[in-house]
């Protein structure tokens, strides 16, 4: 049983979550996909995995395969957290086209598929997407689809680092005036007004 805390889901986009999924939350640095269990719980609390898939997965796979799995997905991560870093603060030319092909590479080994299923709420006919998962391995599509989704649907002016000290986080920012400056008021924004409090009281 892990007893990391839960992961954070501040990011306002799955994908930047998914680079979020190592952090410093407190004194020590967190990584919640540093193992097979780490990455099920992740995807899980995510929400980027149906929970029945993810619990047949782990039934079927080896502890040593979701591990390696899990050390695919940090690669993933690692490298993404690259692109981002080279791009963010412009919008996306047709030149890091190039630089996606690892992604794109990724995204063609799904086993994606449709099926026609009825929407209890609707009360209609509906055309779901589903996929097959096959290996360990296929954990890592969604996230992927993610990652995809961030490069097409974010502008990337306005992915953000938060502006804390030592605080590693990103996000997408959607406020209106485009003025969010950190990960969360509760964490990184309270520690800057403490801060900023005790520079005022030291300059009278
Ligand atoms: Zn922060």
């Amino acid at each position: 049983m892990s007893l990391d805390p839960p992961a954070m889901f501040v990011a306002d986009a799955r994908g930047l979550d998914f680079l979020n999924s190592v952090a410093t939350p407190t004194d020590a640095l967190v990584d919640w996909i540093a193992d097979g269990p780490g990455l099920i719980s992740w995807l899980r609390q995510g929400g980027l995995v149906p929970a029945d898939a993810l619990r047949e997965i782990a039934a079927r796979a080896m502890p040593s395969e979701l591990d390696r799995v899990a050390g695919q997905a940090r690669d993933l991560r690692e490298w993404f957290r690259g692109f981002v870093r080279d791009w963010r603060g412009r919008p996306l030319g047709s030149d890091a086209v190039k630089d996606l092909e690892p992604l794109n590479r990724l995204l063609e080994r799904d086993e994606a598929y449709g099926r026609i299923v009825f929407h209890r709420d609707g009360d209609h006919l509906a055309l779901e997407s589903a996929r097959r998962w096959r290996s360990p391995e296929s954990l890592l599509i969604p996230i992927g689809e993610a990652l995809a989704r961030v490069v097409v649907e974010e502008d990337f002016t306005h992915i953000k680092a938060c502006e804390g000290q030592n605080c590693t986080l990103v996000f997408a920012d959607h406020t209106r005036g485009r003025a969010r400056r950190w990960c969360s008021m509760g964490v990184c924004g309270n520690r800057a007004k403490v801060a900023a409090h005790r520079r005022r009281k030291k300059s009278p």
